[in-house]
């Protein structure tokens, strides 16, 4: 896939939990390097779509592909698909009886069956870029939360993704520490990654991002450029939504 063209396609997504609709008819088209900011109040549905992009959840209606191909709900393809799919979360999940190292070797091993050596020596790699080879030898409980991001980011990218999925990733964090993982984003986003990340820090959205996606109740209301969208919101929920994060 060229720079440009669809990457992430979400075509008329619902997802209903029971009686609860908690996606309304969403459409949301993710071009290969771009840089999506999904943004709007608690419960609004951002977690849930991203859930939905890497099949943890099911949808109800619709279709959702990556890379021109369609996600299916189970099975063998499913696993190998969701390997595209990196996905960061709030809660950094690392395999908690597991070296740094090994957390980040597990998936590239398992799923990709490459050899332990190679595993090793790309994971190196991947954990000096995020500045935490130091640590490779301990458990996550011995690391910061700002540490165990930047793990958790070197365990998606060791799986080769096509897109970085970001739910809150500086949401559990110190304040002293978000930047650090901020800065590895930044970073990846300017490498290229194509990246949907669920944050409220607009100053990792207006250096990074190509387009803010505003989701209210369900839907996305509004999308915009970082400067379109923080200087002048077209729809009352998000001017509302903004005045209360300021
Ligand atoms: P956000 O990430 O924007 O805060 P979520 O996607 O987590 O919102 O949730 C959207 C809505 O869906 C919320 O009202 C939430 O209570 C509901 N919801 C999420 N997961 C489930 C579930 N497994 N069962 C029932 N309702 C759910
Ligand atoms: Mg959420």
């Amino acid at each position: 896939t060229e720079s440009g063209q669809p990457l992430v396609v979400v075509k008329d997504v619902q997802k209903h939990y029971g009686d609860f609709h908690a996606l309304k008819d969403v459409n949301l088209t993710v071009n290969k390097g771009e840089v999506v900011v999904v943004i709007g109040p608690s419960g609004s549905g951002k977690s849930t779509l991203c859930r939905t992009i890497n099949r943890l959840e099911t949808i109800t209606s619709g279709s959702i592909s990556i890379d021109g191909q369609e996600l299916p709900a189970e099975g063998k393809a499913l696993a190998h698909l969701r390997a595209e799919v990196g996905m960061v979360f709030q809660s950094f999940n690392l395999f908690a009886h597991k070296t740094i190292l090994q957390n980040v070797t597990l998936g590239p091993i398992q799923v990709l069956g490459k050899k332990k050596s190679e595993a090793e020596a790309e994971a190196m790699k991947l954990l000096e870029r995020v500045g935490v080879a130091h640590q490779a030898q301990k458990m996550p409980a011995q690391l910061s939360g700002g540490q165990q991001q930047r793990v958790a980011i070197a365990r998606a990218l060791a799986m080769h993704p096509k897109v970085m999925l970001f739910d809150e990733p500086t949401s559990a964090l110190d304040p002293e520490m978000i930047n650090e993982v901020l800065d590895v984003m930044v970073e990846l986003a300017a490498e290229g990654m194509t990246m949907i990340v669920v944050t409220h820090e607009m100053g990792f959205a207006r250096k990074a991002a190509n387009r803010v996606v505003f989701m209210a109740d369900g839907q996305i209301v509004e999308e915009a450029t970082p400067e379109e969208f923080f200087n002048n919101p077209k729809s009352a929920r998000a001017k509302d939504f903004l005045s209360k994060l300021l």
